[in-house]
């Protein structure tokens, strides 16, 4: 099923984006949890992470590997908390949240961040994660 991250990969609308290569796209989650909070995602439209085949399943997390590292050189934080959950996107998404104590990691806990903000979070990371 197309949804909107389908949109976001086509470039119908617009993301703050962190890395990108053939099968996968790394962007900021347009309503935070913390500054940096990243989703990534894999071209292909599948819903359920666990629907992915296991090459694909291990590639994703590659992919997000490296965008959490990239993440962990740039922004002050005590880990890169992981977290795949899709109760409102139904497009695979691993949620990469840079987090000080547990409530960072809590979906009910927002936080608002500038264009400025987001824009200049998106290219520190990006840079991070083209010289990795
Ligand atoms: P989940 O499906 O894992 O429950 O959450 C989906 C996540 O996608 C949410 O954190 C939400 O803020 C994010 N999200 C939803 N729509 C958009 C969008 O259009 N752009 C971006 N960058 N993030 C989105």
């Amino acid at each position: 099923m197309s949804t909107i991250f389908t949109k976001i990969i086509n470039h119908e609308i617009p993301c703050y984006k962190v890395a990108e290569d053939e099968n996968f796209l790394a962007f900021l989650d347009i309503n935070p949890n913390a500054r940096g909070h990243t989703l990534c995602i894999p071209k292909q439209e599948v819903d359920d992470v666990l629907d992915l085949d296991v090459d694909s399943y291990k590639a994703l997390m590659l992919f997000s590997r490296k965008v959490a590292k990239s993440m962990k050189n740039v922004i002050e934080c005590e880990k890169i908390a992981i977290s795949i959950i899709g109760l409102e996107v139904p497009h695979v998404h691993v949620h990469l949240i840079p987090i000080n104590e547990m409530r960072d990691a809590n979906f009910s806990n927002k936080i608002n961040l500038s264009k400025d903000d987001f824009s200049d979070t998106a290219k520190l990371i990006s840079n991070s994660f083209s010289s990795i």
